[in-house]
């Protein structure tokens, strides 16, 4: 049977910061069924669906990654009005800042920024001094986890622009799914895509990006945990390079174990 007859109804918002949904057996075999129907699905079937299933309760986060960018192109043709944040962990690159307004020019989609409750003055300042340095599992927990789940609330899905060919960890990322962290469905749109589709994509409509990606940047993070990468070397290769952590941790998979205990990686 179709995705639009599998009914999710059932699936409630998240109901407060941190609160979690426990979904039944019944309820998680019918995400897997439309996962399976929608699996060769195009991107803009997947997202039409999404919108008609989950919308105004759906939302987006986006570190305005090329896949990200190529999501927002296409909700600007469906449903512009689905809401989109974006991590602003006070960390950024200035073109990664600059994106948001092209994007706001380009599709009339204004990204939200979602902040942590500290300034980086004031987060440094009470840690005496960069946490990335000392602790880069707990920044991204402090800046972007737990700011995650505060935007959440109120929304029954959210839409990522994860693909399965980025990381070991994103491999069994399904199309339609549970996110046990954050309590609330999850829509991989593009998690069949490859780079190259990614960015054909890009160019054949000329969709804004980074400009970083342009300067040996294919994976743009914070500026003090990102570096460029080497000819050869893996897309996230310049992400946390030489710490051995290689997600923030809002894409772990639910058999993923969780992240190290805090480490001191030094200065
Ligand atoms: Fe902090 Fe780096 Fe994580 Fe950004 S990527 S939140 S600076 S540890």
């Amino acid at each position: 049977r179709p995705a639009w007859r599998v009914d999710l109804s059932d699936f409630p918002p998240v109901a407060g910061e941190g609160v979690v949904f426990s979904p039944t057996e019944d309820q998680l075999r019918r995400l897997q069924e439309v996962s399976t129907i929608l699996e060769e699905a195009p991107a803009e079937v997947i997202l039409r669906w999404a919108i008609d299933t989950f919308f105004p309760k759906l939302t987006m986060a986006t570190a305005f990654g090329p896949e990200g960018c190529v999501i927002l192109s296409i909700l600007a043709r469906l449903e512009p009005r689905v809401h989109v944040f974006n991590l602003d962990t006070g960390y950024q690159f200035k073109e990664t800042l600059e994106l948001r307004d092209r994007i706001a020019e380009k599709y009339g989609i204004e990204v939200e920024f979602a902040r942590p409750e500290l300034s980086v003055e004031e987060y440094e300042r009470q840690n005496g001094g960069p946490v990335y340095k000392t602790n880069p599992d707990r920044c991204c927990y402090e800046r972007k986890v737990l700011v995650l789940k505060r935007k959440v609330v109120g929304y029954r899905a959210w839409i990522s622009g994860i693909r399965r060919d980025q990381s070991p960890h994103r491999a069994n990322a399904p199309i339609v799914g549970w996110d046990k962290k954050f309590g609330l469905v999850k829509i991989n749109p593009l998690a069949r895509w490859t780079k190259n589709d990614v960015w054909k994509r890009i160019l054949a409509e000329e969709i804004p990006y980074n400009p970083l990606h342009d300067q040996g940047y294919p994976s743009i993070g914070c500026w003090p945990c990102t570096r460029p990468v080497l000819f050869g070397e893996d897309e996230r290769a310049g992400r946390w390079s030489g710490t051995g952590k290689t997600e923030c941790g809002l894409h772990l998979a639910d058999d993923q174990p969780p992240p190290p205990p805090p480490t001191t990686y030094g200065n």
